[in-house]
C-alpha cells in the first residue's frame, strides 16, 4: 500500500508524468512485440530532401504504440509531368497502397468474444498478494476486477485496427501547374489508429522543362528568330506559343533582344485556367549565309551607300 502511495505521490507531483497518466500512460508497462511490416508497393518520393519517409514515420508510430488514438501518417508521392501537362492539365491512375482501418474490427483493434474465466485470477476477481506474514486480496489488474474478459485483440489486424489496402486513385492535376508544386488530397492517406484522423496524400509535382520555352510564373519566353533584313527593314515573323504559331509583325529598325509581348498566350493560371499569363519573344538576329558572289556584291553596295550617308549626316551635324 505505501509502495502504491508513494507511486501515486511521485506521479501527481511530476506534471508531465501526471498528464501522461492521465492520458492513461501506466510507466513499467511493456510493449507488446510487432511483426515487421514490408511496404512494398509504395511508391513513396525518396527522402531526398530530409523529409521524414514514411517508413520512419511509421516505424515511429508503432514504437510509440499506445491505446489512445492516434493521427495516420500523409503518404507521398512524386508525378513527374511534361511541359505540354502542366499547360493543359494531366490525369494519372495510381495503384495506392494505404492502411485503412480494419473492417473486421471496425477499426478499434479489438472484438468481442465469448466471456471466458480471467487466466490471471482464475475468474475470481481479485489476486491474493503476501506481505510478510499478511495475506491481502488485492483487485485483478488484467480483468479489472470482473473476473471474465469479454474483448480481446482482433484476429485479421492484429490489434493494429488498420489493414493494408491497395486500389487505383485517379489524379488531376490542374492546368498551369508549377514544377515543386505539392498538391495535398485531405484524408486519402493513411487512416488514424483506433479512431484517428486520417493522414493525407501529398503528390509533389515535377514539371519537365520544355526545349524551347522558359516559365517565370505565368509568363513564358521564346526565342523569335528574325533576319536582319526583317529588323532592318521591318516584316512579318512566326513566333511559336503552345497554341501554335502566330504571326506578328517586326517594325523597321528592330535591335537584337528586343521583346515583343504577346498578351494571354502564356501560361494558365493555377486554379483559373480562364486567366493567363503573356507571352515573351525575345528577338534572336539571324545573319545569313552570303555564298554567291552577285549577293556579296549587292551587299557591299548597300555597305558603301550607308557608309556615305553616315558620313553625311556628320558633315551636316557639324555645320550645323
Ligand atoms: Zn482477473
Ligand atoms: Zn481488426
Amino acid at each position: 500500500m505505501f509502495a502504491l502511495v508513494a507511486q501515486a505521490f511521485e506521479v501527481l507531483s511530476d506534471p508531465e508524468r501526471r498528464s501522461a497518466y492521465d492520458r492513461g500512460v501506466v510507466e513499467g508497462k511493456t510493449l507488446r512485440e510487432k511483426p515487421p511490416l514490408a511496404f512494398e508497393g509504395f511508391d513513396f518520393a525518396p527522402g531526398s530532401t530530409g523529409r521524414q519517409g514514411f517508413r520512419e514515420l511509421f516505424e515511429s508510430a508503432i514504437e510509440s504504440e499506445g491505446e489512445a488514438a492516434q493521427a495516420g501518417e500523409d503518404l507521398e508521392v512524386t508525378l513527374r509531368i511534361s511541359f505540354d501537362e502542366a499547360f493543359r492539365g494531366a490525369h494519372r491512375r495510381l495503384s495506392v497502397t494505404r492502411l485503412s482501418p480494419c473492417g473486421t474490427c471496425d477499426g478499434s483493434g479489438h472484438v468481442a468474444r465469448a466471456a471466458e474465466p480471467c487466466a490471471a485470477c482464475g475468474g475470481e476477481g481479485s489476486t491474493r498478494v503476501r506481505r510478510g506474514h499478511l495475506v491481502f486480496r488485492a483487485r485483478c489488474r488484467e480483468c479489472d476486477g470482473a473476473g471474465q474478459r469479454v474483448q480481446g485483440p482482433c484476429p485479421t489486424c492484429a490489434g493494429e485496427s488498420r489493414v493494408h489496402e491497395t486500389e487505383w486513385m485517379d489524379i488531376n492535376v490542374p492546368p498551369g501547374i508549377e514544377h515543386g508544386a505539392r498538391l495535398r488530397l485531405k484524408a486519402a492517406g493513411n487512416a488514424g489508429r483506433c479512431g484517428g484522423s486520417p493522414g493525407d496524400f501529398v503528390v509533389h509535382v515535377e514539371v519537365d522543362p520544355h526545349p524551347l520555352y522558359r516559365r517565370a510564373g505565368h509568363d513564358l519566353y521564346v526565342d523569335a528568330p528574325v533576319s536582319i533584313f526583317d529588323a532592318a527593314m521591318g516584316g512579318h515573323v512566326s513566333v511559336k506559343t503552345p497554341d501554335g504559331d502566330v504571326p506578328i509583325e517586326i517594325p523597321a529598325g528592330t535591335h537584337p533582344s528586343q521583346r515583343f509581348r504577346l498578351r494571354k498566350r502564356g501560361m494558365p493560371h493555377f486554379g483559373d485556367p480562364g486567366s493567363r499569363g503573356d507571352l515573351w519573344a525575345e528577338v534572336k538576329l539571324v545573319v545569313p549565309a552570303i555564298t554567291d558572289a552577285s549577293s556579296r556584291a549587292l551587299l557591299a553596295e548597300v555597305s558603301r551607300r550607308l557608309a556615305e550617308a553616315d558620313a553625311q549626316t556628320s558633315h551636316e551635324l557639324e555645320d550645323k
